[in-house]
């Protein structure tokens, strides 16, 4: 009997339908292991929901990123990709132990030590948490290790924190700017077992897989672009403005591209790592799918919203990142903010401010949202009136990281066919690390 989910041979060419992440990473993976590749990218620029974005701001051209992103040690499969690609990490990301720091002064910063030393003198150095804070976080720390970072049963963020008792400060400088930064869920909905799975790998781990990375460059310049050369090394082909419209399978698989309407691509497997709402309309209703489609049905997404903010080039932000104490009631939107310029000359005096998950600002139009962020700069970190300013809306970021979230896995029923994607199987919220993990998972599956 053979195995529905098996194919019988590797194949020997393969399309990957969507160069984000998770595509660029099912195609460095089967590039290497001498699969003809060909990735298929609808848009113009590669890198999905992380790519670079060239924006005029105030008569200047600035490259710039679709969503200001941020990356932390945890992302292993990620870094072994920059391996794989030649990229030295160091070169596209600046490292740094985890801090949070807030303009008035507030400071959690992990040391260079070994764990859980690293944790140990971020807390006993830390300002602004009295005993009762610090006590409260190695208390919850300490027993989610002791459980094998297992909450039990599935809950709110919200009702977890409570239960472990944490301070209210702990809560609203601490718990809650990470998991909304990591699961981009308000946390009344955010699963408290994925905020674990998050810390777990990286504040409960080693003082590396807690550190946090700055990108140095663009998002499409940090993977995408090095991806393309790869595989174009290998024997592969990487298209852009190749929207693909429909796959269907004979003996081998036909997709259908929509700007070149008589030409059809033959090849022996496919990894869809497009949006999870088109899988149903470019595949079409296919009954070994029908499982996949069930899930992806039950799925809720979340926004992010990025305002770029211009001002004079000698404007700065300390240590070019900071978190900011959010209070949506009071049009306090952002929750974080990057100096483009501290990592990149060329992008001195830019800002990038980031909005995590859905709430009042949606409401607002797009002027009104970047007239708040910049009251709120002026007011917690003395800035002046900006030069100009661009929200960047995407009301679609992320899946919302519910509890109990079910999310497809990379391998299909349909023999030949993978996804790949932030959306498919994984313990993790929607980041870059999960897209990569999922576009290798897919790449194996078809391996
Ligand atoms: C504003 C913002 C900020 C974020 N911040 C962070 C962060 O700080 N850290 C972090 O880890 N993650 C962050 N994320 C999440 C992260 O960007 C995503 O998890 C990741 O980029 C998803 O990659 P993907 O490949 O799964 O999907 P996508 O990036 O959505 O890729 C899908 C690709 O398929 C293409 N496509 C669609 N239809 C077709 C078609 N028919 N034919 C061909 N191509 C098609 C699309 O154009 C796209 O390029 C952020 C996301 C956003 C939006």
């Amino acid at each position: 009997m053979v195995d529905v989910g098996t194919q019988l041979n590797a194949p020997r060419t393969a399309a990957v339908v969507g160069a984000g992440w998770a595509g660029c990473a099912a195609a460095a993976e089967l590039a290497a292991n001498g699969v003809s590749v060909m990735l298929l990218e609808a848009s113009d620029e590669l890198g999905g929901r992380a790519r670079r974005l060239p924006l005029e701001l105030a008569g200047h051209w600035h490259v710039l990123d679709n969503g200001q992103h941020l990356l932390i040690g945890a992302y292993t499969e990620t870094a072994a990709l920059f391996g794989r690609l030649n990229v030295a990490l160091d070169a596209v990301v600046e490292r740094r132990p985890f801090e949070l720091h807030y303009p008035d002064g507030f400071r959690l910063q992990a040391a260079r030590l070994p764990a859980p030393w690293h944790l140990a003198a971020a807390l006993l150095t830390a300002r602004g948490l009295d005993f009762l804070d610090r006590a409260a976080m190695i208390a919850l720390l300490r027993t989610l290790k002791k459980s094998g970072w297992n909450i039990g049963s599935d809950r709110s963020t919200t009702q977890w924190l409570l239960e472990c008792r944490q301070t209210p400060q702990v809560v609203r400088r601490v718990w809650r700017p990470l998991a909304l930064a990591a699961l981009n869920t308000p946390l009344d909905r955010a699963s408290a077992q994925i905020f674990a799975n998050v810390l777990r790998d990286s504040l409960g781990s080693t003082g590396l897989a807690s550190e946090m990375w700055v990108p140095r460059a663009d998002l499409s310049a940090l993977l995408p672009d090095a991806v393309e050369r790869y595989v174009v090394a290998h024997g592969g082909e990487v298209r852009r403005d190749a929207r693909v419209d429909t796959v269907d399978r004979k003996d081998r698989f036909h997709l259908h591209l929509r700007n070149e309407p008589g030409r059809t691509i033959e090849v022996d497997a496919v990894v869809y790592a497009a949006a999870p709402t088109h899988l149903e309309h470019i595949v079409g209703r296919i009954d070994a799918l029908n499982a996949t489609y069930e899930t992806l049905a039950r799925f809720e997404h979340e926004p992010l919203y990025t305002v770029y903010l211009k001002y004079a080039p000698s404007v700065r932000v300390a240590r070019g990142f900071t978190a900011l104490l959010d209070d949506p009631a009071k049009r306090r939107y952002a929750q974080w903010i990057f100096d483009r310029g501290a990592l990149d000359p060329a992008n001195q005096g830019v800002f990038a401010a980031v909005i995590s998950s859905s709430g009042p600002h949606e409401a607002e139009s797009l002027e009104d949202v970047c007239q708040a962020v910049a009251q709120q700069l002026t007011d917690d970190l003395g800035l002046p009136a900006p030069f100009d300013t661009r929200a960047i809306a995407d009301r679609r970021a992320t899946l919302a990281a519910v509890p109990h979230l079910q999310r497809p896995p990379n391998r299909t029923p349909w023999p030949g066919f993978a996804i790949a994607g932030d959306w498919t199987v994984s313990d993790y919220p929607s980041t870059l690390e999960t897209a990569v993990r999922s576009g290798h998972a897919a790449a194996r599956a078809l391996l």
